[in-house]
């Protein structure tokens, strides 16, 4: 999905907005680096792409990017969602090692889409996301999930090492 360009490159504006609304069918690449995840659609995309005097453009993009995994504890349900703001450079002509980090526009369209998956894969947490701040998760003897039940496994399983300290601290 590109964004036309054409009356900013004519000089008839100094300034585009947009805001795109992407639909599962378009984030089909994302899905694939993301099998576990279910992202909320649409994603509302929305931003803004403006004229330097330089002859390069500004382009901003911003999304709020919700998305469901299972709890990395528990492995119930959970949803976060990830706050993408890019702020970034596009320019006319091909890459060099100078300007690689730019962006390019190409027949007069630019492509927006590509800049903000990237942005959704550096930002995903690596770690995932849990369904509340203070899941207790499943307890690693049992299975049990904590948050519903007790158990008392972890009582019988204390460290070898930290029995003899609390030993020695009586
Ligand atoms: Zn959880
Ligand atoms: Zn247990």
């Amino acid at each position: 999905m590109n964004l036309d360009l054409t009356k900013l490159l004519a000089g008839s504006t100094n300034s585009v907005d947009f805001e795109f609304k992407l639909t599962q069918e378009d984030c089909e690449q994302l899905a694939q680096d993301f099998p576990q995840t279910e992202f909320d659609y649409p994603m509302v995309l929305s931003g803004n792409v403006s004229a330097c005097e330089d002859g390069t453009y500004d382009v901003k993009i911003s999304s709020n990017v919700g998305f469901s995994e299972p709890c990395a504890r528990c492995a119930g349900p959970a949803h976060a969602e990830l706050s993408i703001y890019i702020e970034t450079k596009a320019i006319r002509g091909s890459k060099t090692e100078e300007n690689e980090d730019c962006l390019f526009i190409k027949n007069r369209e630019l492509d927006i889409i590509m800049p903000f998956f990237e942005q959704i894969v550096l930002e995903y947490p690596q770690y995932g996301i849990l369904c509340k701040d203070d899941c207790k998760g499943l307890c690693p003897v049992c299975g049990i999930d904590l948050n519903k039940k007790s158990c008392n496994c972890r009582a019988k399983t204390v460290d070898p090492r930290l029995a003899k300290l609390s030993e020695l601290l009586k």
